[in-house]
Formats: structure tokens, sequence, C-alpha cells
């Protein structure tokens, strides 16, 4: 039987009086890669930051890999998280930028030229990233996030403002990691069945349906 990756049970998140998370119950098995579907507002962002342990649930246990992940701060060697925001500093070059968070897990400049590399972003490497574009600077961002190989991948909108040659280059570079997990966050339903085997939607805080694509 799969290893569970990821056990969200009973989690309720509030924003002052407003539920953004409703009492969610959610199990996702190891190797799994799972579409998280809703409308604009439906709670998907705060699923996966509190899935990357970003945020604190207001009520409920997030377990990653069997640990609770609010009690293990070792569990975010685990997991990568990709979001709307990027987490790269302007005036840095994607180089210094990536060897900054490298250096955060110990990993050395040679463990991650691979990614770097399958992602075209070699070519990218001394520039300032404050200079990419924002489908460069997504690129960048995803291999930030890949840099100390998590086992678990929390991706949130990353096909959008990407050309389509780009969303081929992810969608290959995920496929050809299949064993990890992955929970992508997207509007982008051409792209997402490309990769995922089931898919989750939020309505309004809630699970509304789960089905198998
Ligand atoms: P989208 O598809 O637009 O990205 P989403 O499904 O990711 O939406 P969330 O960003 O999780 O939705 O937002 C869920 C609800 O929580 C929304 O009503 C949003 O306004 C609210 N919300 C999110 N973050 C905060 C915050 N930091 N403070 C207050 N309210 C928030």
């Amino acid at each position: 039987m799969a290893e569970t990756a990821v056990d969200v049970i009973d989690v309720t998140k509030r924003y002052g009086y407003m539920a953004a998370l409703k009492s969610i119950s959610l199990c996702i098995d190891s190797g799994d890669f799972i579409a998280l579907l809703g409308h604009n507002g439906a709670g998907k962002t705060t699923l996966l930051k509190l899935i990357a342990t970003h945020i604190t649930p207001s009520a409920g246990t997030v377990r990653i890999f069997g640990v609770d992940a609010f009690r293990d701060n070792g569990i975010r060697r685990k997991i990568g998280l990709v979001t709307h925001v990027s987490f790269l500093y302007n005036e840095l070059t994607v180089r210094e930028n990536l060897l900054f968070y490298a250096n955060q897990f110990g990993i050395r400049e040679e463990e991650f030229l691979n990614t770097l590399e399958f992602l075209g972003m070699d070519r990218w490497y001394n520039v300032r990233t404050m200079e990419l574009s924002h489908g460069l600077r997504k690129r960048a961002d995803i291999v930030r996030a890949l840099i100390h190989d998590p086992d678990l991948i929390l991706l949130d909108e990353p096909f959008s403002g990407l050309d389509s040659e780009t969303c081929e280059v992810l969608v290959n570079y995920f496929d050809a990691h299949r064993g990890k997990t992955l929970i992508i966050a997207s509007h982008s339903l051409e792209w997402v069945k490309k990769l995922c085997d089931r898919g989750i939607e939020l309505h309004r805080g809630e699970l509304s349906r789960e089905f198998v694509f």
C-alpha cells in the first residue's frame, strides 16, 4: 500500500471572521499527481500554503509523510512550494538567488544544474532577476522550489503567464519525476490533465468533488 504523503484532517482556516477553508479532510498518497481546482477565492492557495506549513490552521491537523507538519520543522526539507509571489531577490542574479537557497539546504551548485538546464534557465543564470520576463522569473522560481529535490511539490498556478512551449517543458519535467507527490492548483485544465491522475475541487472553502481524469 502507498505511503500517505498528505493527510489533512478536519482543517479550518479563518482570516478574521472569514473561513477560507471549512473543515476540510483529504488524503493524498505518495506518488499521486493531483489537480486542485476551483473558482477564484475557493481556497486553493490557502490549502497549498497550509500543506507547505507557510500558514497555520485555525483548527485541525496537517500530517505530511506521517508527521504533524506543525510540530516537526524538518518536514519543510521535503516540501517545495511555488506560489503567485516570487521568493527571488530582484537585485541578485538567478545564480546568486539559487546559491542563497541552496546554501540553506546544504546543496552544492552542481546538484541543481540539471534542473536549471531542464527548465532552460542556464542561459539566464547570470542575469539579475529584476531583468527577467514574467515567464522566465516563474521558471527561475520553480528551479528555486525544486533545489532541494523535495518529495512533495506544491505548485500554485505554475502555467499562468507561460507560453505553450514552456508549459510543455514543465509537463515533461514533472512527467520525468513520477514517484514524487505533486499538487497543482490551476485554472489551466488543458495542462493539468496532461499530468494529473485525480482532481480535487474546492468550492467556497469546502471540498465539492473528487474525480479521476
Ligand atoms: P484564486 O484562484 O483567485 O487564486 P484561491 O482558490 O487560491 O483563489 P485563496 O487565495 O485561498 O483562493 O483565498 C480564499 C479566500 O480567502 C478568499 O476569499 C480570499 O479573499 C481570502 N484570503 C486569502 N488570503 C487572505 C489573507 N491573507 N487575508 C484575508 N483573506 C484572505
